[in-house]
C-alpha cells in the first residue's frame, strides 16, 4: 500500500502539538531541527521586498480563517509554494484545505466569494 504524503490536512492532536512546540522554538533551534527544510535563495528571486526572506521552512500550524479548523502548513509545501509556485512571503496559509477547495469551486461558478 503506498504511503500517502502527509499534507498537514486533518493533523492528529499529537502532530498539531508537536508542530506548535517546534513553531515556538527559537529560530536557531528550528534551523537544526530534522523537519526543517533549507531554502534555495536562487529560487526566491521573485521576492524583491525588503526584509524577510526565508532561510528555511518549518511546519507551520495555523487556524483556518473561515471555519476555525487547525491544520499544518508543511515545510515541503511552503518550499513548493515559494520556490516553484513563486508565491509571496506575505501570503501565508490562512484557510484549511476544505475551505480553499470550496472557494475555488465557488470562483469557478462565478460566485462572489
Ligand atoms: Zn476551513
Amino acid at each position: 500500500m503506498p504511503v500517502e504524503r502527509n499534507t498537514g490536512r486533518n493533523p492528529t492532536a499529537k502532530e498539531l502539538a508537536e508542530a506548535k512546540r517546534i513553531a515556538a522554538l527559537p529560530k536557531e533551534v528550528q534551523r537544526q531541527h530534522p523537519s526543517a527544510l533549507p531554502a534555495d535563495p536562487s529560487k526566491l528571486d521573485h521576492i524583491n521586498t525588503y526584509g524577510w526572506l526565508p532561510e528555511f521552512y518549518i511546519d507551520k500550524p495555523f487556524r483556518c480563517r473561515d471555519c476555525g479548523k487547525e491544520e499544518i502548513w508543511k515545510a515541503a509545501d511552503q518550499k513548493w509554494y515559494y520556490e516553484e509556485a513563486k508565491g509571496h512571503t506575505d501570503a501565508t496559509a490562512v484557510r484549511c484545505h476544505d475551505c480553499r477547495k470550496a472557494r475555488k469551486a465557488n470562483a469557478r461558478r462565478g460566485g462572489n466569494g
